[in-house]
């Protein structure tokens, strides 16, 4: 069997240093803000290329911390519409709805499965208040002359940079392209702790600042709350694995990069379509989609031949049943990817033996 992500063994890769470090963690006896979360905040800013970084509990709180801490300051208010990707993961939306903002979704680039430049600019209106560009597979979705717009308009750019740890816009990594981003920290993610774990980046301190309160309920003095906050921390030990995994985090990425490399040149078959290489953004391929008609036959097929494969996402955000209200909304190209999307194991451990299994498995399937 050739497993969509063999996470226990990616990790067995850094067994004695995450002893080492769970051990330093209990003998310290410091479990929540403490040296680990702030060694790890340094170095991931530092290797994000931004002034601040802030971590926090999850993706997802990462994303609501930021569109919050925008209102905190007033740069958000009740009702504002902020673009997103119709074909996100629902944690973007989400995000946008719990704190009473209204998603504008923006259907997919039918080549690249972004909603990228083009299809956000074709989108912004008079009222759009910011853009939430998603990176979505680990491929960068950001574009200067869609910075250019917002910056004129006072439009906000929130980067969702939960798939795409590493990958670079010219020589900038994605996270500190707009003016604020959120990552990811998921088990499965290309940075994935041991155990939940998120964080913000920004250059601006105002919004730092008051994200750091926001995530330790609200508070900077204990027992003194300026806002009202939640608790979204990230805990020692999950900083402490993050520090150990953030050195192989380039190398891990070339060898996803290579091994998408080697799938995409390896495949051939008319009835799917392998996914899209841009000169201009790069691709840390967190996902690696095939796009058929054909997707529940050939995800059988795979399976039949060992190949456990993925599905990112079945159902968009505007069709799921907590979103209801929504559902009237025809977004054919994300609608499509939820019927024809098929994920392949694509992973820093992909073997050339495996590789060269799941081709030739891709390369038979007729359709039948
Ligand atoms: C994983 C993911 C999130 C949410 O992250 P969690 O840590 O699971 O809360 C948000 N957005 C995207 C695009 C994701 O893939």
């Amino acid at each position: 069997m050739i497993p969509y992500l063999p996470l226990k063994e990616i990790n067995a890769q850094y067994q004695q240093q995450t002893d080492e470090a769970l051990r330093r963690v209990t003998e310290r006896g410091w479990y929540i803000m403490g040296e680990e979360c702030a060694a790890f905040e340094k170095e991931y800013a530092a290797y994000t290329g931004t002034r601040h970084c802030i971590g926090c509990g999850n993706g997802y709180d990462a994303l609501w911390l930021i569109l919050n801490g925008y209102k905190q300051i007033g740069k958000l208010s009740d009702g504002d519409k902020i673009l997103v990707p119709a074909n996100t993961f629902i944690a973007s939306v989400l995000a946008i709805t719990h704190n009473n903002l209204q998603p504008v979704f923006v259907d997919p680039s039918p080549v690249s499965y972004l909603a990228g430049e083009k299809e956000m600019l074709a989108a912004v209106g008079d009222d759009t208040k910011a853009v939430l560009l998603v990176h979505l597979y680990g491929q960068d979705s950001y574009g200067d002359t869609l910075a250019s717009v917002c910056r004129e308009r006072g439009i906000l750019i929130i980067e969702d940079n939960a798939q795409a740890h590493g990958a670079l816009h010219n020589n900038q990594r994605t996270g500190s392209l707009g003016n604020a981003a959120a990552h990811s920290f998921y088990p499965g993610k290309n940075l994935g702790a041991m155990g939940d774990g998120g964080a913000i980046t920004t250059d601006d301190t105002e919004l730092a600042e008051t994200i750091y309160t926001l995530h330790n309920y609200g508070s900077r003095e204990k027992y003194h709350h300026i806002h009202c906050g939640v608790n979204s921390r990230l805990d020692e030990f999950q900083a402490a694995v993050l520090r150990i995994k953030l050195q192989n985090l380039d190398k891990d990425n070339n060898q996803r990069r290579s091994a998408a490399r080697e799938l995409i040149a390896g495949i051939n078959n008319p009835l799917v379509t392998s996914p899209y290489i841009s000169d201009y953004h790069s691709h840390v391929f967190h996902i690696f989609p095939l796009i058929t008609p054909l997707r529940d036959k050939l995800r059988q097929h795979l399976a039949t031949a060992g190949i456990e494969t993925q599905i990112h996402y079945p159902v968009p955000p505007h069709k799921q049943q907590c979103y209801r209200a929504y559902s009237h909304l025809h977004l054919p190209i994300a609608e499509q990817l939820a019927q024809q999307e098929l994920s392949l194991p694509c992973h820093p451990l992909l073997s050339n033996e495996e590789i060269d299994r799941i081709v030739t498995a891709v390369n038979s399937f007729t359709g039948e």
